[in-house]
């Protein structure tokens, strides 16, 4: 008879635990046993000893013991059912707004009580709200808790005692049926099997503050272990990409001089090595999975025009994929004027070509008569057929799903070959981060921009100062310059946000008749969009209202001052990116931060640090302390990356070892590497998959 192992156990196994209760613990994500011995608690009380009443300490948890003198009903202004209780110390008030008659009529004067809870100051002096508790017989005494008490992650409809049941009968059963050890012995210092039974009943001498900061070892030997499932995942992903194949891209000496000498500039030192990086990805037989990181304004585009070049150069398609359609616009329009020059023929899809256009364009993509395709997301429909198609490039990739970038990637598959990947982001990513949730990818950094940049002058303004500001658009415009005004909102509504923005239009045209006025948000169609993008790009309006749809990409050298309404409401990645839209010329740029007093505290901190720094990844550091990497990462990491017991932050100290160990588990335990992944990412294994 072969034994089971604990995640083969399900949980209905376990005494109490029916179809109905079952149910609801898959919601927690519990399905075995092995499952509930993973769910670990989030905090802990201590139940261990009895205080007297008179000692109790306000707005602590505390066990007290004591007979009832008496229970009223108060009708104040919510009823409620009051309880005194009485040691030989003191007198406490037990106070419950729901309760049933059953129940009231069960806390009979003489009885004695325990009770758990928190002691507040109430009306009646020591209160109890809602406490858990229960009658004591003198005949027979109840034992004290021997350790300290769970709190779990709960789910409507099951109370923290059914999940400690639970969880008992679990560890129990943990001691008969194994849990396996998956880590090499060499790579913990405690055991799994112990360090589960310490966070599940920590004893009483444990260490509170290191548990409650997930600082204990056994906590740490756990969180070491979901770091590694999830870098394991990533780099399986990226193993498995990698045992594709991939058409080997030689690089092309001359036309890339030739492409060089065309450009107005030269490409900084940052620039040159990246481009290396990436043209000796190309040559591979595999394909590269390379992201770029560069701030707003390092030049990333002329890098990926490179990339096409080389691709385009072996007789292959390359693809430019942007996050919106003013993006996409804007790299048609800097490849054509880069590569049409080289005899290079391009075709443009974006989700508004339709029609006969529409046809034209699949046409000359399927037949293979344009080789350099730039567009939107549109890219990935069904409907796009690439003749032979070697590159994708996917430009500032945080608006895009790992879903979007593997289905991108299919589009290479009828010629049996994966088309290499080129990523790239603007929201520089700290490295700590980077290094675990971007494990399956190569990272280069452009950290220079080009010459001849003055850093933007950044002002934290009250709106109560709103018409000196105006003011300052005047000047500007006036001397020749153009501003923008950016409308931010709190709800991710393009409507309201495109209200916000036509009501500041028609303000801001009253205050300043003289100047010519654009409007852009997302709710006009993309072809009053371009319109509006052009009349600014041309000079032919000053001043450009816009929501955040400007955020991404867009460049207008032209435009050296930006305010930002309510900046208090974005990120700072977000920020950043908005204001990389000046200081793009010569001339000295400014930003004015427009904010709405009074600003909280995280608020008046945040645009403290736009104030000070405009290095994207200084601002990025800042941005994980203040809001923690799942804001910081957006979009890749919903889902992905949602860490039971770790904290990318408290355990950065942790990912240069993870990084190594999981190279060598998949070298050498491949299998304990799989059950790793399946232990700790369940259901989500499917990015471990391509
Ligand atoms: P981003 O990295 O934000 O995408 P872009 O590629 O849009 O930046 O480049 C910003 C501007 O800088 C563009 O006008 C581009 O032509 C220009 N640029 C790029 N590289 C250089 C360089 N080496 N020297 C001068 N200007 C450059
Ligand atoms: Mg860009």
């Amino acid at each position: 008879m072969t034994e089971k192992t604990l995640d083969q156990i399900p949980v209905t196994q376990l005494k109490g635990v029916g179809t109905q209760l079952a149910g609801k613990l898959t919601k927690l994500g519990i399905h075995t046993i092995q499952d509930i011995l993973f769910h670990l608690p989030m905090r802990y009380m201590d139940r261990t000893r009895i205080t007297p009443i008179g000692s109790a300490q306000l707005n602590t948890d505390v066990v007290i013991e004591g007979e009832i003198r008496g229970c009223d009903l108060v009708y104040g202004r919510r009823r409620s059912l009051m309880c005194r209780i009485q040691d030989n110390t003191g007198l406490i008030t037990l106070r419950f707004f729901h309760f049933s008659s059953a129940q009231r009529q069960n806390l009979k004067t003489g009885s004695r009580l325990r009770c758990y809870g928190e002691v507040k100051h109430g009306s009646s002096g020591l209160e109890m709200y809602h406490p858990e508790y229960q009658f004591l017989d003198r005949h027979k005494p109840q034992p004290l808790q021997q350790h300290l008490t769970a709190v779990y992650p709960a789910a409507e409809g099951i109370s923290q005692q059914r999940l400690r049941t639970i969880a008992s009968q679990a560890l129990a059963l943990m001691g008969e049926h194994s849990l396996t050890e998956l880590l090499p012995e060499a790579l913990h210092k405690i055991a799994l099997i112990e360090a589960i039974n310490f966070i599940h009943q920590p004893p009483t001498s444990a260490p509170l503050d290191l548990l409650a900061n997930g600082e204990h070892p056994a906590q740490q030997r756990l969180a070491f272990e979901e770091l590694l499932a999830h870098h394991l995942t990533l780099l399986r992903l990226r193993l498995t990409f990698q045992q594709q194949n991939a058409p080997a891209l030689r690089h092309d000496e001359k036309l890339q001089q030739q492409f060089l000498s065309s450009l107005s500039f030269q490409l900084t030192a940052a620039q040159r090595r990246v481009t290396v990086e990436i043209q000796q990805d190309l040559a591979n037989p595999f394909p590269m999975l390379r992201l770029v990181q560069g701030d707003v304004g390092s030049g990333k585009t002329v890098v990926a025009a490179l990339a096409a070049l080389q691709c385009v150069a072996n007789g292959k398609q390359a693809a430019i994929m942007a996050p919106t359609e003013i993006l996409a616009e804007q790299h048609r329009n800097n490849f054509q004027t880069w590569l049409e020059p080289l005899g290079i023929h391009m075709a443009w899809l974006t989700g508004k070509v339709k029609g006969k256009a529409r046809e034209v364009q699949l046409k000359a993509i399927q037949d293979g008569s344009a080789q350099v395709i730039v567009g939107t997301h549109a890219l990935f429909q069904e409907e796009v057929v690439f003749h032979d198609l070697g590159l994708t490039v996917i430009d500032e990739q945080h608006r895009f799903g790992v879903h979007q970038r593997l289905a991108l990637k299919e589009k290479g598959q009828g010629s049996n070959a994966t088309p290499h990947q080129l990523i790239m982001t603007a929201t520089p990513i700290p490295r700590t981060l980077a290094m675990s949730a971007y494990a399956d990818l190569d990272c280069s950094i452009i950290d220079e921009l080009p010459p001849g940049r003055t850093p933007v002058n950044t002002v934290v303004i009250a709106n109560h100062r709103r018409q000196e500001v105006i003011e300052r658009v005047r000047t500007a415009c006036a001397n020749g310059r153009q501003a923008y005004w950016v409308c931010t909102l709190i709800e991710e509504s393009d409507v309201l946000e495109a209200q916000a923005a036509e009501a500041t239009t028609d303000e801001l045209h009253l205050l300043l008749p003289e100047l010519q006025i654009g409007l852009i948000h997302g709710r006009l169609k993309s072809g009053e969009k371009a319109a509006a993008m052009d009349a600014f790009k041309n000079g032919k309006t000053q001043l450009l209202v816009a929501t955040t749809v400007i955020e991404v990409g867009v460049d207008v050298s032209n435009a050296s001052l930006m305010v930002i309404e309510n900046p208090e409401r974005l990120g700072l990645a977000q920020l950043h990116q908005l204001r990389g839209r000046v200081g793009r010329g010569k001339e000295e740029s400014h930003c004015v931060l427009l904010y709405s007093a009074p600003l909280s505290p995280q608020g008046t901190e945040r645009l403290k640090i736009m104030r000070q720094t405009t290095d994207g990844f200084e601002i990025a550091e800042m941005d994980l302390k203040l809001r923690g990497p799942g804001e910081v990462l957006g979009t890749r990491q919903t889902g992905e990356m949602e860490l039971r017991i770790a904290d990318l932050q408290r355990d950065a100290h942790l990912l240069p070892n993870i990084k190594k160990t999981a190279e060598t588990m998949l070298a050498r335990y491949p299998s304990q590497a799989n059950a790793i992944i399946r232990r700790w990412m369940g259901g989500s294994e499917r990015y471990g998959q391509v």
